[in-house]
């Protein structure tokens, strides 16, 4: 099994699955003799690209401080856990401080915008602020990404001539068996869209196609179900939203409906009013709040952060409202 469960997530922050050491591509970075392990197919193509322009055009490397893969992180659902990340010269570049680029911060800029939008830049975050940070911006199965990875492939850039770049790389395992998620296809997929069109109507991201195709919309309504259900909400059809689903008769691997009611769950215990402030940040916001510096606090590093009412009153305030 390559595709594993890492610190509670079956995917990353960016929508990558988790994955062993065994989906790793240690080619070496081109234009160098640098071998760095990178999740094989498309990340393994743009992310070392990315490092040789940065090593190339702006700061030459410093191998000891290059990194990837991750088997457990501080984030639990980090991109480095999924290999779809990496930190570039760390001691240079050090977490949570700005301008560590200088004046080569420009040169940085051109080479990201260059990447399509594909390749995003921990430095132009501000909460938390990780100037040594790049990462891909899309979940697996993006048509550019791979589209960008056939490009580099290719001769783009000069960066590999074309037929020397490692090969595409399928993953070595499908998704983990009998679990639905984004990427996954099949019958079962399109009894879950049909089954949910029917049954919830009226969810936020209704109605479904019927393709057979587990798309972010199928996750959207997946997580919504689960929410609604009092369940782990992951957007993933595993055994226990399998389960669920077939007490609304939306049945996916032949078993039959259950024929007596499902067990009532356990009363709701609201979280602390420290983690719902988390958490509506966080769907206002996106993970960690990116982009919002002041309002959310130092909630990054454990304490509490502002709660929404002061900090709505403090952006009144500044606005002159
Ligand atoms: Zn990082």
């Amino acid at each position: 099994m390559t595709f594993i469960n890492k610190q509670g997530y079956w995917i990353s922050e960016n929508g990558w699955r988790m994955c062993d050491t065994a989906e790793l591509d240690y080619t070496p970075v081109p234009g160098t003799s640098f071998k760095l392990g990178v999740r094989k197919g498309a990340p393994n193509i743009i992310l070392k690209a990315a490092i040789a322009r940065l090593h190339r055009e702006v700061e030459p490397m410093i191998t000891s401080q290059i990194g990837c893969y991750t088997g457990t992180n501080s984030m639990p659902n980090s991109n480095h856990n999924s290999a779809s990340a990496f930190d570039y010269n760390w001691d240079k570049h050090p977490y949570q401080e700005w301008g560590t680029w200088g004046a080569n911060r420009s040169k940085v800029d051109r080479i990201v915008a260059d990447f399509r939008g594909i390749l995003e830049f921990g430095g132009n975050w501000t909460s938390p602020r990780d100037e040594m940070h790049f990462e891909l911006h899309f979940a697996e199965g993006h048509a550019g990404t791979e589209q960008l990875a056939t490009d580099l492939r290719n001769g783009l850039w000069g960066i590999w001539a074309p037929g020397q770049a490692p090969e595409p790389g399928t993953p070595s395992t499908p998704i983990p068996d009998g679990y639905l998620q984004i990427g996954s296809e099949g019958d079962q997929v399109r009894k879950l869209q049909v089954g949910m069109n029917k049954v919830f109507p009226n969810y936020r991201a209704m109605p479904l196609d019927e393709d057979g195709i587990f798309g972010p919309m199928t996750a959207a309504a997946v997580t919504e179900f689960q929410q609604r259900s009092l369940i782990g909400a992951d957007g993933i059809v595993g055994p226990e939203t399998k389960a669920r689903l077939a007490t609304y008769g939306i049945v996916l691997d032949g078993a039959s409906a259950p024929t007596s009611p499902p067990a009532v769950p356990p009363a709701f215990v609201y979280p602390s009013t420290d983690e719902m402030t988390k958490q509506l940040w966080e769907q206002a916001f996106g993970p960690q709040a990116k982009g919002w510096p002041g309002l959310f606090g130092t909630l990054a590093d454990g304490s509490r952060g502002k709660y929404p009412v002061e900090a709505v009153a403090d952006l009144h305030e500044n606005a002159g409202l």
